[in-house]
């Protein structure tokens, strides 16, 4: 047995017989990390020190019979997830010795149980990309192969967990930052509703999409992370307050007369052929589980792209503004005055990528601009939304691609922003309309790359979504592979 192999729930059990000590695992997943790290980097910070110190911490809890579902359990957290006394840099020059001086929600949760935190995990910049390249730090690799990009934003998440550099993760989800990259190295990434999760701690990138969720090796754990993480929280005005199920009890739930709906705007041309042969053998398996196939419609898809890169850019121009040199970020001291401090700062500070972002969200949100952009974006989201209600009307959840092509090569998509924004044309409506959906394994490409599935569920039934993924996951044998390198 590889300890670093195990599940969260298999670490848990394992645990709790005295098998092994957190500390051991601790040590494994150190021993891991310094390993393998140069080669992926999934992380910018390790946390050596404070992971062995909280380890210590779980096994005197362990030992005195103060068990919660993470107790020991080691899980790393994006770049993005304020950690008192860790740095919190977003990936961003502008943030690179950021400490903030409290932790986000869902970290104080996970603590709260004694998890072991290994680390901080690289990222798009501020969560703009979807292959991990717009980081400050350096892109992180694919661990199926290290040509290719992990996916992004959350691709240091995605690549931490499948090459057992931790045993889950928490990522952020504006577009398909969990998703993606979940899809693109084999592993389970959940995005719940808008409001399931609190947000607060969580650096802003575009407020009304944003959601935190777990990465996971298969959807046991997810389930397990997202009860961890999930309910309401004061601190985040957009948290919703209403009960959160037991996710672990339906999980195992028989799927017969479930209704699995594939919506007709999401096999079109374009879709690569090794995505869409797997993807209809997912469908297959659900009909042997006595699932029933619904052909359903999404008519306003096709705007979704151009929707969320109006609503997304104004939203970050917004909350970007905050980095200035005097209230956050890296002060210049070169300036000459205030303005010239502003601009040298937050030239200095900002990658392209997110430069690009606040132009396009300025100028959507300028007098002039707004009614025809901004205004315009908003009132399409609200027809994208009620697509997704008018199919809820017909089936239980929505099988779908999460991407286009299996990962791209680093470097492929880098010159050309619109490609890289058309990597997310299936999983952007999700968070459109505000509700969940989760990546899967379900199958890998000639060239031996991961493929995910994608499961969209009702507002608020990230339980549905689960067991389906867990039926899924039951019947078929792709969670079980794993990189070697
Ligand atoms: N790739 C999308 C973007 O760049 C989504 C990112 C995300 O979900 N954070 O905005």
């Amino acid at each position: 047995m590889t300890i670093y192999d195990l599940t969260l729930a298999e670490l848990r059990t394992k645990l709790d017989n005295r098998e092994l000590s957190a500390v051991e695992v601790a040590e494994a997943y150190r021993a891991r990390i310094a390993a393998t790290d140069q080669d992926v980097n999934a992380y910018i910070t390790v946390c050596d020190e404070s992971a062995m110190a909280e380890a210590k911490l779980a096994d005197q809890a362990l030992a005195a019979g103060e068990i919660a579902p993470l107790t020991g359990l080691p899980i790393a957290a994006k770049d993005i997830f304020n950690t008192a006394g860790l740095k919190t840099t977003c990936a961003s020059r502008i943030l690179e010795n950021y400490i903030a001086p409290y932790d986000a929600t869902v970290i104080a949760r996970i603590k709260e149980q004694k998890a072991v935190i290994t680390g901080k995990l690289n990222m798009d910049e501020f969560a703009m990309g979807s292959s991990n390249e717009n980081s400050a730090f350096g892109a992180t690799r694919n661990p199926w192969n290290l040509n290719h990009v992990p996916g992004g934003s959350s691709g240091g998440s995605a690549a931490c967990v499948a090459s057992r550099q931790a045993a889950a993760a928490l990522g952020t989800d504006t577009g398909g930052s969990i998703r993606q990259p979940a899809s693109h190295c084999g592993v389970v990434g959940l995005k719940p509703t808008y409001g399931r999760v609190s947000r607060y701690g969580v650096i802003a990138y575009a407020s009304s999409l944003d959601q935190v969720g777990p990465i996971t090796r298969d959807v046991r754990d997810s389930a397990l992370l997202l009860q961890a993480i999930a309910g309401h929280d004061p601190a985040d005005s957009t948290s919703i307050d209403t009960p959160v199920p037991d996710y672990q009890a339906t999980l195992t739930q028989e799927l017969t007369g479930l209704k699995v709906g594939l919506p007709a705007e999401y096999f079109i041309d374009g879709l690569d052929e090794d995505v869409r042969r797997a993807v209809e053998q997912a469908v297959a398996t659900y009909k042997e589980l006595g699932a029933e196939i619904v052909e359903v419609s999404l008519p306003h898809t096709s705007y979704a792209v151009a929707c969320y890169y109006l609503i997304a850019t104004a939203e970050a121009s917004s909350n970007l503004a905050r980095y200035d040199g005097v209230r956050y970020g890296v002060r210049t001291d070169q300036a000459e005055n205030l303005i010239d401090m502003y601009m040298q700062s937050r030239a200095a500070g900002f990658g392209a990528e997110v430069k690009r972002r606040i132009m396009l969200g300025t100028y959507a949100l300028s007098s002039g601009y707004y009614d025809a952009y901004y205004l315009k974006a908003q009132k399409v989201r609200t027809m994208i939304r009620q697509d997704f209600l008018d199919a809820f009307a017909k089936v239980d959840v929505l099988l779908t691609p999460v991407a286009p092509t299996p990962a791209f090569t680093i470097g492929e998509k880098t010159n050309d922003p619109l490609q890289m924004y058309l990597s997310d044309i299936y999983t952007i409506p999700v968070n459109l309309a505000g509700t969940c959906a989760m990546s899967l394994p379900c199958g890998f490409s000639a060239a031996g790359l991961p493929i995910g599935l994608q499961l969209i569920g009702k507002p608020f039934e990230e339980a549905t979504i689960l067991r389906t993924a867990h039926a899924f996951e039951q019947a078929t044998e792709w969670h079980k592979r794993k990189p070697e390198f």
